[in-house]
């Protein structure tokens, strides 16, 4: 039994049909994490949908209502890149409530997984690449509201920039973002995070985890979290169809675990939400998110990493 909570939902699968965006991804991870004895039934936890109020302490009136009414206009459906449906709203709405509930058991259990949510493309009033309501930022309002904690580290590793998150949090000295990704890839208008690494095209494990690991000390040292939001984008993986980053599995694990030292030098929980991934082979993208959860267990229960 894993000493921290899976939040997971079957309503997470969007329904996509051939989409890019491998939206059945989730259930093969619970399927694999039970597979492969990682995980037992008893390690799962459904969520509820976030509440509309937790919502709104992110997103605009006019955009929830929109999603709520299924009244997008054509440029909306457009940035959003997803085919509209109210199983696709359902899902967004679970995925919030999911990274709430994770964020609530980090604070007692040290971390929590989201098997699900890093929609870290949308903004306050309106959606972009295939995230329309930004389940971490609605997560991190809400906890604070609760009094449960101020200060945050968003720790963005997806290949894509998050513009999103940097919008929402600008100017915000209690919540610090920091995202490295490749520059030359959507989003290609980039708001500033708090702090952006730009990696040049083709970067390989040794540059991008030297990067990260100075990324990160900086990051720590300003913001002194009292919670580590890591969003786990597979797609810097080198066979990723949306990213152009030599980034190996081997490497991915790294990244992993230099995340998790980091959160337990600064004494702060982690909470996970998955985000990106389309490698040409979905069972690549499972191993990769399935490989960040075992990080996030071995670092809890052993101390360290391998
Ligand atoms: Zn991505």
């Amino acid at each position: 039994m894993l000493p921290f909570k899976l939040i997971y939902h079957d309503r997470y699968d969007l329904n996509l049909g051939s989409h890019i965006f491998p939206a059945r991804k989730y259930r093969l991870i619970r399927q694999r994490l039970l597979e492969t004895g990682v995980a037992e039934e008893a390690d799962f936890l459904a969520p509820c949908p976030a509440r509309d109020e937790d919502i709104l302490l992110v997103h605009e009136a006019e955009w929830v209502k929109r999603l709520r009414t299924g009244t997008l206009d054509y440029l909306q459906l457009l940035k959003l890149e997803l085919p509209y449906s109210r199983q696709m709203v359902e899902g967004f709405w679970l995925a919030a409530g999911g990274t709430l509930l994770a964020s609530q058991l980090a604070m007692t259990q040290g971390a929590g997984v989201n098997i699900g949510g890093g929609f870290h493309h949308a903004f306050a009033g309106h959606g972009e690449g295939f995230c329309a309501i930004h389940d971490v930022a609605v997560a991190v309002r809400a906890m604070q509201r609760e009094g449960r904690l101020r200060r945050v580290l968003i720790v963005d590793c997806d290949v894509h920039q998050g513009n999103g998150t940097a919008a929402i949090f600008t100017g915000d000295a209690e919540v610090f973002t920091f995202s490295i990704h490749q520059r030359d890839n959507y989003p290609y208008e980039k708001p500033h995070s708090h702090l952006d690494v730009n990696l040049e095209d083709g970067v390989g494990d040794e540059e991008y985890l030297r990067l990260l690991d100075e990324g990160l000390a900086k990051a720590v040292e300003f913001s002194r979290p009292e919670m580590v939001q890591y969003v786990a984008g597979a797609d810097p993986y080198e066979r990723d169809q949306l990213g152009g980053l030599n980034v190996t599995l081997g490497g991915l694990r790294a990244r992993d675990n230099l995340v998790m030292d980091w959160a337990r030098r600064a004494g702060a929980p982690v909470v996970v939400t998955l985000a990106g991934g389309y490698a040409e082979e979905t069972a690549d993208t499972v191993a990769i998110h399935c490989a960040t959860i075992e990080a996030v267990a071995r670092a809890l229960v052993g101390g360290h990493a391998e």
